[in-house]
């Protein structure tokens, strides 16, 4: 294969697209889209069908934490599949799923000391949602079974991940399957429904005050969970609420003997510079999901972990948790995740998120340049910038939807670099923002990379709208 090396000053690369209707067998994700075909990864690269070359600033779907290609991974996935492929949870106990619990107990906070293993980060949400429920049924409390979750957010794919949801772009067509349970603001500073994103601690507060109106609302007997992302990612782009917000949200839940749910699918295992989001807080939730990064795209991993207190319900009980699918704790899965655990500490890649991020963050203040962007934003290596079409008002482009993130993705294309554009966060079907999530693994020079890519694509886009 040649690689034809791409800068960002090169004319609009030759790219095949297949269309949606001609791949294969699949069902496609979109008959009426054209797809480019990835066929190689390395490091921070990934290669299409025709060679040209792409900085993956996006990290696969943001879960390829620890790079593309890594021999280490590959060789314990062997050795595993060819030791043993699997085994039932159900039936029987299987070492790599002991030692690769046991390797998370101690990248997880204290008293987070065993790990429930999905395939996905919906599953794992599912799980804790089941969790939730069973553990105050145990305790007696059997009414408490809603669960409220924040607007704009995105749990997954599934029934009661769905239900969770406050992404109205990807739940509206399949109503009413999904219950819609309560939800309440983001608390994020940036469109802050309190504040004009200036409020600080007091307006954290405030937002988080909510959840006590909506726990009253619904009857705190009732109430079994509530459920947030740290940093937001695909419905809000890295958003992070008001400094203050998740504290007081601890006292409500607490106050309410409501369990705290985060969401740390995307957020989790190091992406925002901490082993979890959460811990930028000096707040303990009650359980914690992730998925992700979690096997860095070597295989489909995802966790539900939770606090010791909630665990030791569950001791008792002698039909056991009332949930469980065939890849629970698949053997293959979580040799993989060791080798990727492995890998993350040799590599001291939650660090690295943290200072190659805080460059990248700064860097990524240059986009201020561009009139369409209204928001720079994120954690560690969790960055996201948010368009508008007026500054001053915050209102969202003219072309807001799909229409703008084409245009966004094509144009990073063709400048070599992977966006992941998505939006629909103002009134349910409006607003446009895009996550810069590389690999964990990036080095200044590939943040300085990725922001001359980016200024590229902003450029073409800038032209275009
Ligand atoms: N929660 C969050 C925060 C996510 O980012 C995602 C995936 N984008 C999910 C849940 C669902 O995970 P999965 O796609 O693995 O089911």
């Amino acid at each position: 294969m040649t690689d034809r090396e791409m800068s960002h000053d090169d004319d609009t690369p030759e790219r095949t697209t297949i269309p949606g209707t001609e791949l294969g067998g699949m069902f496609p994700r979109a008959f009426q889209k054209e797809y480019v075909t990835i066929t190689r990864g390395e490091g921070h690269y990934v290669w299409d069908a025709d060679g040209n070359r792409y900085l993956d600033a996006i990290a696969g779907n943001q879960n390829v934490n620890i790079g593309h290609g890594r021999s280490e991974v590959a060789a314990a996935a062997r050795e595993q599949l060819e030791r043993l492929e699997y085994t039932s949870s159900m039936l029987f106990a299987n070492e790599p799923a002991m030692a690769y619990t046991e390797t998370i107990a101690e990248f997880t906070p204290a008293e987070f000391e065993t790990a429930w293993l999905v395939s996905s980060g919906s599953e794992a949400n599912e799980s804790a949602v089941k969790m939730a429920r069973q553990y105050h049924y145990e305790r007696g409390n059997t009414e408490k079974y809603k669960v409220i979750a924040r607007e704009p957010s995105y749990h997954g794919n599934t029934g009661i991940a769905m239900a969770l949801s406050g992404f109205p772009a990807r739940k509206t067509k399949m109503q009413p399957l999904f219950d819609d349970w309560p939800k309440i603001s983001a608390g994020t500073p940036y469109r802050c429904a309190h504040c004009d994103g200036d409020g600080g601690r007091a307006c954290g507060i405030r937002c988080a005050d909510e959840l006590e109106a909506a726990i009253l609302e619904e009857g705190p007997d009732t109430v079994a969970a509530f459920i947030a992302e740290p940093v937001t990612g695909a419905a809000n782009a890295a958003a992070a609420p008001h400094d203050g917000y998740f504290e007081r949200i601890r006292e409500i839940c607490d106050e309410y003997d409501v369990l705290f749910i985060v969401d740390e699918v995307m957020a989790g295992f190091g992406r925002t510079g901490e082993n979890f989001a959460i811990e930028h807080w000096d707040v303990t939730p009650d359980i914690i999901t992730s998925a992700k990064g979690m096997s860095g795209g070597y295989s489909p991993i995802g966790g539900t972990m939770p606090h010791r207190r909630i665990a030791e319900v569950f001791e008792d009980v002698e039909d056991g948790f009332q949930h469980g699918h065939t890849y629970c704790f698949n053997p293959a899965s979580a040799a993989i995740g060791t080798a990727v655990l492995q890998y993350m500490s040799d590599n001291d890649l939650v660090a690295n998120a943290r200072d190659v991020g805080g460059y990248l963050r700064e860097r990524c203040e240059e986009f201020y340049e561009y009139d369409f962007v209204g928001d720079v934003r994120g954690k560690g290596l969790m960055l996201g910038v948010e368009f508008v079409g007026d500054r001053e008002t915050k209102e969202p482009l003219a072309s807001t939807g799909s229409e703008f993130q084409s245009l966004l993705f094509e144009a990073g294309l063709d400048a070599g670099v992977l966006t992941y554009p998505s939006g629909g966060h103002v009134a349910g079907d409006r607003g446009d923002h895009t996550l810069i999530t590389p690999p964990l693994t990036i080095d200044r020079d590939a943040a300085d990379e990725i922001v001359e890519r980016m200024h590229t694509t902003f450029q073409q886009v800038e032209s275009e709208i």
